[in-house]
């Protein structure tokens, strides 16, 4: 569980991917958007809080990062994690919006995760569970790589939605009952977009546009 600054509401996507992906906020408000994983620390500490390894790995991933010897390889390897996230967006936000993906961004992931399961061990029998251990940073994009193809094969993708807040760009597994699931978060991006089509319909009044205080959580 999300664990240290990096905090639950950030963890909404309903897929350790698909929080990967949104590990930018506000992709589509050019003046709000951010990179929550600017290097390899903000990786490692991201990836301990989603679960993908405990405590104990991160600070031995932190301190090999940190290492004199590293320091060239873990910006390359959190790089290649900023690439995997963003070839993942571009093929997954098409599928959220029930568009193709593009071929290059096909080709990109399935390169991805055909090198991550050349590096995957079975973790467990039954149920039978592949893993790609995290021995050093290099294997951090392979974890993340391993974990995309099980969203690909096991989750129900008629399900991914994106957020319809104009600038959230979050994606997420609407796991709702009735498959009626609009935005990343009701409280969140839904009372914001609520707020601004009520004043967009009351436009007489002297108020200013709302921004509402749940808004400013990201
Ligand atoms: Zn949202």
């Amino acid at each position: 569980m999300p664990v240290g600054e990096w905090r639950s509401e950030w963890f909404r996507g309903g897929h350790l991917v698909l929080d990967f992906v949104n590990t930018v906020p506000w992709r589509l408000d050019a003046e709000r958007a951010a990179d929550r994983l600017p290097d390899a620390g903000a990786l490692i500490g991201w990836c301990c809080a989603a679960g993908l390894f405990g405590e104990q790995r991160a600070d031995e991933l932190r301190a090999e990062a940190e290492a004199e010897a590293v320091p060239g390889r873990a910006l390359v390897v959190a790089e290649r994690a900023r690439g995997l996230r963003e070839e993942l967006y571009g093929l997954l936000q098409p599928v959220a919006v029930g568009r193709e993906p593009p071929a290059a961004e096909l080709g990109r992931v399935r390169q991805a995760i055909a090198d991550a399961i050349t590096h995957a061990e079975i973790d467990t029998v039954v149920p039978l569970r592949w893993v790609v251990a995290v021995r050093g940073v290099e294997d951090v994009p392979r974890a993340l790589a391993l974990s995309a193809w099980e969203l690909l094969q096991f989750e129900d993708l008629a399900r991914l939605r994106q957020c319809q807040d104009r600038g959230c760009g979050w994606l997420f597994l609407d796991r709702s009952k009735n498959a009626s699931r609009r935005w990343c978060s009701s409280a969140d991006c839904g009372n914001r977009t609520r707020a601004r089509r009520h004043h967009a319909r009351h436009r007489d009044d002297s108020r200013p546009p709302p921004e509402t205080s749940s808004g400013t959580s990201r």
